[in-house]
């Protein structure tokens, strides 16, 4: 059988040095597990720009959606501040995420005991905490039509629709539902049902899916206030938590934080199956270029590994093997490797990038 494909755009910034630490991890997995990956790489962002006068070039847009699954590293920077906004770096992102048609974004928080003090909460809140919000990404508040400023009377009035289709809710509720099966079958679903007609759909459909194709899911829904404040009172209650592009916007990065450094939080964003039964997926880290300390190797390359475990999870299957990388990241955190963003009151010396990606090698190798 052919090698899964795997797009890599490393993009600008400080994307190139940690993606320079994914690949050896991607060798190693080829080398040591027999998990071998036709890998592919491409521009994207600024350096797409520079190459091509345009973020992303159609020929990478091919290659993105001919892939298995594409792993980007981040992308932007100063010195593209002053362009058109048609060609900014970040538009080869949104271009990508649009004509892959990545409606479910996942964005876990997860908390590596050696780190739990940089949590704002109390450790013992978040110490071991492992949740992930599943959040809509292509709908909702932030493309319903009608949408602008227009003149009303004397005054002008700011209109954005808040619209969700009964087909856009339930696919990225089976998004959410197949995920949770692959964890502990548990999916909070999140709302405003009591004072929003789409959250009222959204519950009823929400509810119809489990019912009808996922019988042995834990479905649970509650108002997204509700749920903003669960999140930071007792987090470890939730497995997986559902909800739409507005709400997921906000408790995706309130729980983000919840886990402390910006350098360890990985996402995804997958679309609908593809023939080969694969979603169309990017993994990403929620990162961006970090422009203040690009090509210095104070990167923490740590978002961008885990971004290749959810890779191995969710595109291949391999939920062992992304264990692996995880575990073996946990083990070299508690051993007391710290990047520069990692350090904490206590001081003690950072580690470079490449010394990240080798001791987290060492660590996979310590893991046969
Ligand atoms: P940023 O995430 O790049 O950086 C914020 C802060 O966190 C900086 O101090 C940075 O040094 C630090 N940081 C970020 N990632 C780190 C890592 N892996 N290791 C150590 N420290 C890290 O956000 P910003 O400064 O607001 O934006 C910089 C550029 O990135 C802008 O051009 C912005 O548009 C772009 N951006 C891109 C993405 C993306 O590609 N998905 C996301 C956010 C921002």
């Amino acid at each position: 059988m052919a090698n899964p494909t795997l797009l890599i755009l490393a993009g600008d910034g400080i994307g190139p040095e940690v993606m320079g630490q994914v690949k050896r991890v991607i060798g190693w997995f080829g080398d040591k597990r027999g998990l071998a990956f036709d890998v592919s790489e491409d521009l994207v962002g600024g350096a797409a720009y520079d190459a091509h006068g345009t973020p992303l070039h159609d020929d990478t847009m091919a290659k993105a959606l001919a892939a298995d699954a594409v792993l980007l590293g981040a992308v932007g920077g100063p010195k593209y501040d002053d362009l058109d906004f048609s060609v900014k770096p970040e538009r080869g992102l949104l271009r990508l995420r649009k004509e892959m048609d990545l409606f479910s974004n996942l964005r876990p928080a997860q908390c590596f005991d050696a780190l739990a003090d940089f949590s704002s909460l109390k450790k013992d809140i978040v110490a071991g905490l492992d949740i992930m919000i599943v959040r809509e990404l292509t709908s909702g508040v932030y493309f319903g039509e009608p949408r602008g400023i227009f003149e009303e009377g004397n005054e002008r009035v700011g209109i954005n629709t808040q619209r969700y289709t009964e087909g856009e809710i339930d696919r990225v509720a089976r998004s959410a539902f197949e995920l949770a099966r692959r964890r502990n079958k548990k999916v909070c679903s999140m709302e405003k049902a009591n004072v929003m007609e789409s959250g009222i759909l959204w519950r009823e459909v929400v509810q119809k899916v489990r019912d009808a194709d996922y019988p042995d899911i834990d479905l649970s829904h509650m108002y997204a206030d509700n749920g903003a404040m669960q999140l930071v009172r007792a987090p470890k209650q939730f497995d997986v938590i559902l909800t739409d592009n507005l709400f997921g916007d906000i408790l995706s990065d309130c729980a983000a934080m919840l886990t402390g450094s910006l350098g360890m939080l990985p996402s995804a964003s997958l679309g609908a199956p593809t023939d080969a039964g694969r979603p169309r997926a990017l993994y990403e880290p929620v990162h961006g270029s970090a422009p203040d300390i690009a090509g210095q190797g104070k990167a923490n390359p740590i978002a961008c590994f885990l971004s290749f475990a959810m890779a191995l999870r969710y595109s291949f299957d391999q939920g062992d093997e992304a264990a692996r990388l995880e575990a073996a990241i946990e083990q070299v955190l508690a051993d007391g490797a710290r990047t520069a963003d990692l350090m904490g009151e206590e001081g003690g010396t950072p580690i470079s990038t490449t010394d990240m990606g080798d001791a987290i090698l060492n660590a996979l190798d310590a893991s046969l």
